[in-house]
């Protein structure tokens, strides 16, 4: 699907309808850090397979979007549940 880089809708920091803009949100690389990492390294260190089973089945056709919407004005972002799709694209609306 296709949506506009810039969107009106409700900023609930502004508490009104204000102009927003569209960003997907990308994974960042994993903090070696973090405790679930840590775990992680442990798990996989020496001896012994990967710590989770390998999924088997039918990969899912469509992904659920991540997106987070900026305020133009008081530049808060703030998400809300998405939707699925199998295509997404930002597009430029005049
Ligand atoms: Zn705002």
């Amino acid at each position: 699907m296709k949506l506009p880089k810039k969107i009106k809708m409700y900023c609930p920091s502004c508490r009104r309808h204000t102009m927003h803009e569209v960003e997907r949100v990308k994974n960042r690389p994993r903090s070696e850090l973090k405790a679930g990492q840590r775990r992680f390294r442990r798990v996989t260190a020496g001896y012994g397979g990967f710590p989770r089973p390998t999924y088997e089945g039918r990969e899912k056709p469509t992904k659920r979007l991540n997106l987070r919407f900026r305020c133009v004005e008081c530049k808060k972002a703030h998400t809300r549940p998405m939707w699925r799709a199998k295509r997404f694209e930002l597009v430029e609306v005049d």
